[in-house]
């Protein structure tokens, strides 16, 4: 990554926009449940505090439609407060005269926490309007630090930019673009991508850009039975995209013209119905029964995946292997997590789904890096452009 970060600009008493992406889980009486998110911007704010500079953060919180105390960023204030161990203002908006005069009273040191961006519409929209209010809050310098926003063209992450002369990237940012940039462009081989999770047509751009860069390739999760139908397997009333089989056969046939390695699973965990409660049993891919529906790998392909690992010296995971949010279907996925977590390789997950899979599994610690954002990494795999990268400046020379 070629790009300045905040370490390459002066920001003491300057202003400092940092979009952060707060968008944490809340429970029904608005506790947060997962915090990963305000941790992972902690490394660029106290460096900004540290720095003296003035600090203002801003965030969106969920797909609020207009006004909504229930997606207000407040509690994210109250949990900063407490990881910073001082104290965090909050703005009860993002734009207009009352925020501007909270900003023009912050002393360097001061952070400040703006309320949702999306109360806005014109912050999805990417409206002009709205850009530039955000940037006449007062704004000396802007920092991205919003890996998980990224990939989308919004007000806070792309318009404000051509209103602000300074910016650059924050360490979060630095450290995904890096990791994930990093792995594809120059690994350590034998490099090994492990795609999941429901659909192939979700991942027809990760399949193809990955797969011309992987040594070896494990398809899991609802994605393995368009692979196993377009083989000739009856998969029963297992998730198939029949549009994709075309696609899935030419993927593996690619790979194997390339020398690279295709494993797909050879057991599965079939149900009566998608339920907990349902009837499973375990049985070889060839075997699915009629009107079942496979739901998680089975143990022979945990086995089959455990030893394709042993040898690798990276390892990319974007996607569950089975219905993990189901005790009854999370087995594979977890037999997964702590094989990819016992590995001697760099290690490296992509993907909300996947992440929340590797913490529930107890090995969230035991992974090179775990990637803050869903969709702009997937989008990075893909070897797509992200907009709101694509706005900042390179370093010079
Ligand atoms: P994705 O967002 O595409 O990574 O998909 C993640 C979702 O895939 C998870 O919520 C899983 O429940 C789901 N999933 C994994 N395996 C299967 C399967 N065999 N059948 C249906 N859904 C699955």
């Amino acid at each position: 990554m070629n790009k300045l970060t905040i370490e390459d600009i002066p920001i003491k008493g300057k202003r400092i926009f940092i979009r952060a992406d707060f968008n944490v889980p809340l429970d029904s009486d608005l506790h947060i449940t997962d915090d990963t998110r305000i941790r992972s911007t902690l490394p660029t704010i106290n460096y900004a505090i540290d720095e003296g500079a003035i600090i203002i953060l801003a965030s969106h919180l969920d797909r609020p439609k207009g006004v909504d105390p229930r997606h207000s960023l407040a509690p994210v204030a109250k949990r900063l407060q407490r990881l910073l161990g001082k104290e965090v203002q909050f703005a009860p908006d993002c734009i207009g005269p009352q925020v501007q005069n909270m900003v023009a009273r912050l002393k360097p040191g001061d952070v400040l926490l703006l309320e949702n961006l999306r109360f806005h519409p014109g912050e999805k929209k990417n409206d002009e309007g709205f850009a530039k209010a955000l940037a006449d809050l007062g704004i000396d310098v802007y920092i991205n630090d919003a890996f998980g926003t990224v990939h989308r063209s919004h007000a806070s992450v792309t318009g404000i930019t051509q209103f602000v002369k300074t910016k650059a990237c924050g360490f979060l940012m630095k450290k995904e673009i890096s990791y994930l940039e990093g792995a594809v462009a120059n690994p350590a081989r034998p490099f090994v991508a492990i795609l999941g999770g429901a659909k192939v047509s979700g991942k027809i751009g990760v399949i193809e850009n990955l797969g011309k860069k992987v040594d070896k390739v494990i398809i899991g999760g609802g994605m393995a039975y368009t692979f196993l139908k377009a083989l000739g397997h009856d998969v029963g009333n297992s998730l198939v995209e029949d549009s994709m089989l075309d696609f899935a056969r030419e993927i593996k046939e690619h790979a194997i013209e390339r020398g690279i390695k295709f494993y797909l699973p050879v057991d599965c965990v079939v149900a009566t119905s998608m339920d907990p409660a349902a009837e499973t049993m375990r049985v070889p891919v060839q075997e699915i029964p009629k009107g079942w529906i496979g739901l998680d790998i089975g143990p022979a392909s945990v086995h089959l995946f455990t030893e394709v690992l042993a040898n690798a010296k990276t390892i990319l995971w974007n996607g569950p292997m089975g219905v993990f949010e189901m005790d009854a279907y999370s087995r594979g996925t977890f037999a997964v997590a702590h094989a990819v977590a016992n590995s001697y390789a760099l290690t490296i997950v992509g993907g909300g789904e996947t992440a929340l899979a590797v913490h529930r599994a107890g090995e969230s610690e035991n992974i090179s890096f775990i990637s803050t954002g869903g969709g702009a990494a997937l989008q990075l795999l893909e070897g797509k452009e992200l907009p709101g990268l694509t706005v900042l400046p390179e370093k010079e020379g």
